[in-house]
């Protein structure tokens, strides 16, 4: 199954084509500074295809141009980060005109976000009329948030009234890291305390205690909490109305708060913490502060969380900064040993997060807190949580299986051993198809003698070959008296012969005698859906009874003449009970074949 999530900023858009079985993203777009320069990549390569600088326009050229370059299985689909889902959606949900006018209704609370949110949504309808499309919120998963935590201690009427109240932000990333830490750690998400951290361009910290937002740092706007790169995060309220009477106006107000506070405004130079960490070792005063103040709000808030949880189990630092500054880990993180929080000086600078290596442990073995630096991946999180709400809704399989064959016994020989076995002249007869397309099995047959003990019947299939190849399986080689090596078809050379006897004659092979390596025949289509490639060794796994097994070392064949198919030989089936047409599962996938486990 492929999936194509879309996250649609104020100013950037980004889209990615996820395969969902091997998880990862294998078609992206970006598109950056939109109206003010638009800068547009389709994987990695830059393109420009817009006439104007109009936002709808732009993404419709885009999506447009991103699908039509993309070559591979239909997208079965389409996942919108939305940013706002008012108090209505603690969950993902399909769109339908309903969604659309909740998400509508929000957008006086998010003005720069739920319009283009929106937008999204609607040139997806048009250019992908037959794709059930889903929307993925970033204020769901606080929608557990107690209502102790939840309202603003002013008027209750006028706080339901207009919304105000804190519904939270950046849920699809906290919650996402909290798996991955919970998966890391092999326990489970209910039964741990958790912080998790997450500073990027926006910051914000969520207490998340046995596996539910308790308590979140942003607000009613993504304004409030921890110190951002342009955002003030937290401020006493009263500070808006001495503005407003020293004649600041509302947009005054509004972009000093959000464009020109944070690290920007207190270093007076930059937003970018890498920036700020340089200034505060050269000496800059402002970038000091800058960063003694990010830091300080944040040991702030774990602090509190701690407390509003009775305990810590787990703090997690996730997204640009958390991922990437052991400066600001340190300087959170120092004197929590009262928390039983000991963090590992050197392990903590030594992190490097990346996809093969999403989680990293920065504790010391005596810390009873577990500190993590997590990746956080929100495009894959808006895939999986989409095709979880597709495979709920209209049963679609997302695992694609393979079908199994049971390869008897049988032989494929030249020409010229056909005729030596069943005289000259003679052509091979065509009996039944195979699965394969184009090979047949044959009306003839030819007997097998080995040193011990003689097979008859032998099928022979056709048509016929430039190398002659006898396949049996271990049980027959102890019958015959044999040592037949595991070989991939048509590898054959330093492989033992064999005597084959035919109707009209006898032959003894000089090499050709092959117990058959387990493989997978696929066309390219299948290898793409799979995320494999031809020589690739995969997992299968078999759970048709209570005989489950998994076979390892199986070879992936491509060829565009080859369909879907499993084949195994006869002792493997015997040994599983497996039948013809028993339904295996890939496990191992991707060009490295990482292992993956997963239920049938
Ligand atoms: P966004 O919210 O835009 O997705 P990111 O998660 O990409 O943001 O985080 C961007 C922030 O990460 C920037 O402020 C940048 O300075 C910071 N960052 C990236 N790499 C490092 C690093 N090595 N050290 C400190 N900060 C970093």
């Amino acid at each position: 199954m492929h999936i194509l999530v879309i996250n649609c900023g104020s100013s950037s858009i980004k889209a990615d084509i996820f395969n969902f079985l091997t998880k990862t993203s294998v078609h992206q777009l970006s598109v950056e500074r939109i109206g003010k320069g638009t800068l547009g990549k389709i994987n990695g390569v830059e393109l420009v295809c817009h006439t104007t600088e109009e936002y709808s326009e732009i993404l419709k050229a885009y999506l447009t141009e991103f699908v039509r370059l993309w070559d591979g299985p239909k997208i079965s689909g389409i996942g919108h980060r939305v940013v706002h889902g008012g108090d209505d959606y603690s969950q993902p949900i399909l769109i339908d005109a309903e969604v659309k006018s909740a998400i509508s209704k929000m957008i006086p609370l998010v003005p720069l976000h739920n319009p283009v949110n929106l937008k999204g949504i609607e040139i997806c309808e048009e250019l992908f009329p037959d794709i059930h499309q889903v929307a993925v919120f970033d204020t769901a998963f606080h929608r557990s948030i107690p209502k102790r935590a939840q309202y603003y201690a002013i008027d209750r009427k006028l706080s339901d009234e207009k919304h105000i109240k804190r519904f939270g932000f950046h849920g699809i990333s906290h919650q996402y890291v909290a798996e991955q830490a919970a998966e890391y750690l092999k326990r489970d998400l209910r039964e741990l305390r958790m912080i998790t951290c997450h500073l990027g361009s926006g910051c914000s910290i969520t207490a998340i205690e046995y596996g539910r937002s308790i308590e979140t740092s942003m607000g009613m706007s993504a304004l409030e909490g921890l110190v951002m790169g342009t955002r003030a995060g937290d401020l006493d309220p009263g500070i808006i109305n001495y503005l407003l009477s020293e004649g600041y106006t509302k947009e005054d107000i509004s972009s000093l708060l959000n464009e020109r506070s944070g690290l920007l405004g207190v270093s007076g130079q930059t937003n970018d913490m890498r920036e700020i960490i340089k200034g505060a070792m050269d000496g800059d005063d402002g970038c000091r502060l800058a960063l003694q103040l990010f830091t300080h709000r944040l040991r702030k808030y774990i602090g509190a969380y701690t407390a509003a949880m009775g305990g810590v189990d787990v703090i997690v630092f996730t997204a640009g900064i958390g991922e990437n500054s052991p400066v600001v880990r340190h300087r959170s993180l120092q004197r929590f040993d009262y928390l039983g929080a000991i963090f590992n000086e050197d392990l903590n600078r030594d992190v490097k997060i990346s996809l093969e290596q999403p989680v990293v442990e920065i504790s010391t073995l005596n810390s009873r807190v577990k500190l993590l630096v997590v990746r956080t991946d929100e495009q894959k999180s808006i895939a999986l949580e989409t095709e979880k709400i597709l495979s709920e809704k209209f049963k679609v399989n997302t695992i694609p299986v393979i079908p199994i064959a049971i390869s008897a016994r049988h032989v494929h020989l030249r020409q010229d051993t056909v005729e030596q076995l069943f005289g000259k002249g003679h052509q091979l007869t065509f009996r039944s198809p195979l699965s394969q397309p184009g090979q047949f099995s044959c009306e003839e047959t030819v007997t097998i003698v080995g040193p011990r003990n003689r097979i008859e019947k032998v099928r022979v299939l056709g048509p016929a070959r430039t190398y002659n190849q006898v396949e049996i399986a271990r049980t027959d080689e102890f019958f015959l008296g044999v040592d037949a090596p595991i070989r991939d078809s048509g590898h054959i050379e330093g492989t033992p012969g064999i005597t084959l006897v035919g109707t009209e004659g006898t032959v003894t092979l000089s090499e050709g005698l092959i117990c058959a390596w387990r493989h997978i025949h696929m066309h390219p289509t299948d290898a793409l859906l799979f995320g494999v490639q031809d020589k690739d060794i995969v997992e299968v796994d078999v759970e048709h009874n209570d005989r489950p097994i998994t076979f390892k070392n199986v070879l992936v064949r491509v060829s565009d003449k080859f369909k879907l198919e499993m084949h195994i030989d006869t002792d493997e089936g015997n040994a599983a009970e497996i039948t013809n047409g028993t339904k295996g599962v890939l496990l191992l996938t991707g060009s490295t074949c990482k292992l993956r486990k997963k239920n049938v």
